[in-house]
């Protein structure tokens, strides 16, 4: 593909899925505040996409963001909104590993499906970038060393594999049909708004409200953790300035056991190590994620939020936060 944009930064149409989620939003929300760019925000609205996550921005009086309800597996929908956008940031997935244990099909579904609809429909329009979000745990599981984007993707949960083969269907329309495609791999988000069912929020969740944390196993699984605006802010290096056809890793070089998180945890949230109770393995889980970021880095992406200071924030940020968390948490299991 030779199709190149010198103003990818100049007052642009988005079309963004995914957006009333964890991440999805929090770009929404940076891009609006950093740019004069238009965005219109394409969810199912899942359990996971919320609504209240982006209706400040939608009832915005500027009228920068738009809200359109549907499915990106269903073509006629996609259709009838995507074409007049100049790029696609492709958030909407099956995200939660542990649902993808109880029901793989959503995640084939969704993830892999979808994402063909999305692509296929994003190359009859005219697309300038077509940035299509993925994940570390593509990759799998590495006890030393970090991943290169060049690696085998070996993924090992029907979550990481869905994901793996989105990114594989989008970057073939790359070669096959020269839509502009950029790929990330991201390693473990948090920050506002991330659903409490996810071990950050729902930890200190459950620590605000006097409960009990499940820690699986013993503990020692390794995650590099982010914070969602250091994620998104690479997000846009990435389409801005990333080759066309290009994988990108964002990662932190934050790896912390689980263990060591929980401690952090109940120490902001004043609690004590009685509030821990250890609980079954989860299937198949993988010990350690790593990526090497060399990548990113070169396109002068740096990180700008480190995790104590992150952490500290986030925290804080649900301590004040309640009106936003406590319905979502009555809806799900603790
Ligand atoms: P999330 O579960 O919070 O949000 C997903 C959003 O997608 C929800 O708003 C949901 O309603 C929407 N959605 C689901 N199915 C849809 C469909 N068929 N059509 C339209 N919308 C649909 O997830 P998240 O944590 O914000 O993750 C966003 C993306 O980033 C995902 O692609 C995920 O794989 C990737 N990612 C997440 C992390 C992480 O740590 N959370 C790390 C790396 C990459």
């Amino acid at each position: 593909p030779t199709r190149r944009s010198s103003d990818l930064n100049k007052n642009m149409n988005y079309f963004v899925t995914g957006a009333a989620g964890f991440i999805g939003s929090n770009y929404v929300r940076w891009l609006l505040a950093n740019s004069d760019h238009s965005v219109t925000v394409f969810d199912k609205l899942t359990y996971a996409g919320n609504l209240e996550n982006i209706r400040d921005l939608v009832d915005a009086p500027d009228g920068r963001c738009k809200f359109i309800q549907g499915d990106i597996c269903d073509r006629d929908a996609v259709e009838a909104a995507l074409p007049g956008h100049d790029i696609v940031v492709h958030f909407a997935a099956e995200s939660h590993v542990d649902r993808s244990i109880e029901d793989p099909y959503a995640f084939v579904h969704t993830n892999v499906f979808g994402t063909n609809v999305l692509c296929d429909v994003a190359r009859r329009s005219d697309i300038e970038r077509f940035v299509h979000i993925s994940t570390d745990e593509t990759y799998g599981s590495i006890d030393v060393g970090s991943f290169h984007e060049s690696d085998r993707l070996v993924p090992r949960s029907p979550y990481s594999a869905a994901k793996a083969g989105s990114d594989l269907i989008a970057l073939s329309y790359v070669t096959t049909y020269g839509l502009p495609v950029v790929v990330t791999r991201c390693s473990n988000n948090y920050g506002p708004y991330q659903f409490p069912e996810k071990l950050i929020p729902l930890f200190t969740t459950n620590l605000l409200d006097g409960h009990k944390v499940p820690l699986y196993g013993d503990g020692g699984n390794i995650r590099d953790w982010i914070h969602v605006e250091d994620h998104n802010r690479a997000v846009q290096v990435v389409l801005e300035h990333g080759e066309i056809g290009e994988v990108y890793n964002i990662g932190a070089h934050n790896e912390i056991t689980n263990r060591e998180i929980t401690y952090r945890l109940l120490e902001l949230c004043g609690r004590d190590e009685s509030f821990i109770e250890p609980v079954a393995d989860r299937l198949g889980h993988d010990r350690r994620y790593s990526v090497d970021i060399d990548r990113i880095s070169a396109l002068g992406w740096k990180l700008a939020r480190d995790f104590e200071t992150g952490l500290a924030e986030t925290v804080e940020w649900y301590k004040a936060r309640r009106d936003w968390w406590e319905p979502l948490k009555a809806r799900i299991s603790r």
